[in-house]
């Protein structure tokens, strides 16, 4: 199905908030089973984070093949509609009827664009590259990322030059630029809306004692994903940020701002996998590279035992149990200074990089939807009885995460046969 044009969708459907890899999952599962299905999707491409891993664990494989399966059933079944760039902004009724305003915004570019990139080489202006967590830039028309879906650019309007510079719409031979888009509401009806808007980063500046701001090679496990992956900043060269120079000794800390009450009180479960396959990521690089990680527990539940098992022997990592209580920059290096409760006292280690281990905190709001004190959804609550799936329901990989939104498909189907 290619991406939705049209004002209304009459065709009473299952609104899935959100087009990562749990509101893809629920929307591809219902109208495989013959419900119509609209996604709605901030971004201006769907697979939410998980685009931005270079790999996934357990399996060290890039998260592009799956999503690839994903959009290849979106793109055979007409019973999926999307958008993207787009935010609900309103849900009224009850369960089984509903009507959802969806706010779509101009892309500035149709689907004429065939992602010739002779637009962006004619593009003046620079912002920041908000798929690379800023540490690069694109030209204010660009493509989010090189396996987007749907594959097509998008104007930044809060930085182009507009009708006054004209340039790419000048070098565009197939008239697939158009500066003069609008905004649009679209009314859709709906017998179910599940909320599948996910996780963002806990915000690493709220952690004073972790160094955050005092250097910027001290960096967040999300940023270190798009520092190696070969599509990213770096070409995945994992490098220090200040200088450019190899990062062979990498401090991974635990749990920052996780499990504590000033800042996330509850644990967000695929930290400790993530810290542990990007020390795969930097032994791969650096044969001689010193890994440290400090950690309050390892959590790798389940069958996650093995990945668990099978990194601490290949990338040979140095796992510490133990709270950090500093990080400082000193001449060019950074010390770590941590207790060391097995050993007993005091540890400091010397690193050319430290990463913090953030984790996932519910990344949206939506009006009508109920949420917990964590703001977390709680799933059927409210007069809407709005669903909830994947990370926006609670932390979880992305194997869980497939596993719920199945499971919520079922639900949704059922809230859209009883209406
Ligand atoms: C550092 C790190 C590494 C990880 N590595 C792995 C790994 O290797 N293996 C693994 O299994 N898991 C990994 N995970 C976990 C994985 O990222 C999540 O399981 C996965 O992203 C959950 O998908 P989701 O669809 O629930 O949420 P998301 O990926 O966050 O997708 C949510 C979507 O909703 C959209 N959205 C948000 N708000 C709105 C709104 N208001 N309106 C419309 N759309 C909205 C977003 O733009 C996004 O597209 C990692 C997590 C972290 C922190």
């Amino acid at each position: 199905m290619t991406e939705e044009k049209r004002h209304t969708v009459d065709e009473k459907s299952i609104v899935v908030v959100g087009g990562g890899i749990s509101g893809l999952t629920t929307a591809i599962e219902a109208a495989e089973a013959g419900q119509p299905v609209v996604i709605v999707e901030k971004n201006a491409y769907l697979g939410g984070r998980v685009a931005q891993n270079y790999q996934y664990f357990p399996k060290m494989c890039p998260p592009t093949c799956g999503l690839e399966i994903n959009f290849q059933r979106i793109r055979k079944n007409p019973a999926i509609r999307y958008f993207t760039q787009a935010e609900v902004g309103k849900i009224a009724g009850e369960s089984g009827n509903m009507d959802v305003a969806v706010k779509v915004s101009p892309r500035y570019v149709n689907e004429k664009c065939t992602g010739c990139n002779k637009c962006v080489e004619v593009c003046p202006v620079e912002r920041d590259n908000e798929f690379n967590y800023g540490l690069d830039k694109t030209k204010a028309i660009y493509l989010p990322h090189e396996a987007a879906f749907p594959f097509r650019y998008v104007i930044d309007m809060s930085v182009c030059k507009g009708s006054g510079c004209n340039k790419c719409v000048e070098a565009c031979k197939y008239g697939a630029i158009d500066l003069d888009m609008k905004e649009k509401t679209v009314e859709v009806k709906a017998g179910a809306v599940v909320s599948a808007t996910g996780w963002k980063p806990y915000d690493a500046k709220k952690i004073d004692t972790l160094g955050f701001e005092s250097s910027p090679d001290v960096i967040t496990n999300v940023v270190m994903e798009r520092l190696s992956a070969p599509n990213g900043p770096t070409q995945g060269k994992i490098t220090r940020p200040s200088d450019g120079k190899e990062a062979k000794r990498v401090v991974f800390v635990q749990c920052s701002g996780s499990r504590d009450r000033l800042h996330l009180p509850f644990c967000s479960s695929v930290c400790c996998l993530a810290s542990l396959k990007q020390a795969g990521y930097v032994r791969s690089q650096y044969e001689d590279a010193e890994i440290t990680m400090f950690y309050i527990d390892v959590r790798a539940p389940g069958k996650l035992e093995d990945f668990f098992t099978k990194a601490q022997e290949e990338f040979k990592i140095n796992l510490v149990k133990g709270k950090v209580a500093k990080v400082t920059p000193k001449g060019g290096e950074i010390e770590v200074e941590a207790e060391d409760i097995l050993g007993g006292g005091k540890m400091r280690v010397k690193a050319d990089m430290v990463v913090l281990a953030t984790g996932m905190e519910p990344a949206a709001t939506i009006p009508g939807v109920v949420y917990d004190e964590n703001s977390f959804v709680v799933s059927g609550a409210g007069s809407a009885r709005t669903l909830g799936a994947g990370c926006a329901k609670k932390p979880v990989d992305v194997a869980g995460s497939v596993q719920d939104a199945t499971g919520v498909a079922l639900k949704a189907i059922q809230a859209m046969v009883r209406s």
